[in-house]
């Protein structure tokens, strides 16, 4: 699933093609034929990402909210438009470019109090500029579910997905399973921190990069990640435990993160 420097990496390139312009709305495929009317022939005032979620805000007070999901992706072009590829949900088109957007998990259209309700429900996200910690940290510290959970549910933090979750909390030798009602202030912030670091260079190279002082891998997706889905930690050369949290792989380093056991 796509993680928060996905979305808001597409926020900031979709930003330029679309916004301030009058916006043609299609549904190419078909099932979003009704909610594209609202938007057709609108002028789009906003491209904003929000934790995993991506809303056009358009000028009469209506937005199109997406969230990807598992399979969803967007399609970028300059004009002219290429006929659409598979099943396109939605097809934006500006004077110069089109946007389209395949098997997104979410594709609604809001009327402006049903957007506030939304942006209500997502945590602080860690790469807006207007996020609020200190409500992330009051979620947390109130809670005795374990500090890898809370990291990945989206209404604490929004953006962090599994990757960044296992990466961050190796890095700053956390044990997932710490309950979050034993993470210190001090630790907190070092985790909000890493991870607003992290995110922020997810979004420049569009890749997540956890790795100090390196450049994309050459794979597909270009990650460079420490133990996320790895044998060995790279520090301290132990071998990487691999278990579950809420049904999602998990991994963490015995020595470098201590504490709780995986038993626990
Ligand atoms: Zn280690």
């Amino acid at each position: 699933m796509p993680e928060g420097h996905t979305i808001h990496r597409a926020a900031r390139d979709q930003r330029p093609m679309l916004a301030g312009k009058v916006l043609s709305v299609a549904s190419p495929q078909g099932r979003f034929h009704e909610g594209a009317a609202h938007l057709d022939g609108q002028m789009c005032l906003a491209v904003e990402a929000y934790g995993k979620h991506l809303i056009y805000q358009f000028k009469n007070h209506m937005a199109l909210h997406i969230h990807l999901g598992l399979f969803g992706r967007f399609r970028t072009a300059k004009l002219p438009a290429a006929e659409p590829k598979g099943e396109v949900r939605v097809r934006i088109m500006s004077d110069t470019h089109v946007v389209d957007i395949n098997g997104p998990n979410t594709c609604e259209v809001l009327d402006k109090a049903q957007l506030i309700a939304l942006t209500k429900r997502i945590g602080p996200d860690v790469l807006r500029k207007d996020a609020n910690p200190d409500l992330a940290f009051t979620r947390i510290s109130k809670s005795k579910t374990s500090i890898g959970q809370l990291l990945m549910d989206q209404s604490v933090v929004g953006g962090i997905g599994n990757i960044y979750r296992t990466e961050i909390l190796w890095r700053q030798g956390v044990h997932p399973l710490t309950p979050g009602n034993q993470i210190t202030r001090e630790v907190f912030d070092q985790l909000w921190a890493d991870s607003v670091h992290l995110l922020e260079i997810g979004v420049k190279n569009n890749s997540i990069i956890t790795v100090d002082g390196v450049k994309k891998s050459r794979s597909k997706y270009g990650e460079r990640v420490n133990i996320f889905n790895k044998p060995i930690c790279p520090t301290c050369d132990g071998e990487i435990q691999k278990f579950e949290i809420a049904k999602r792989r998990a991994f963490m380093c015995k020595t470098c993160q201590p504490s709780f056991s995986v038993s626990a």
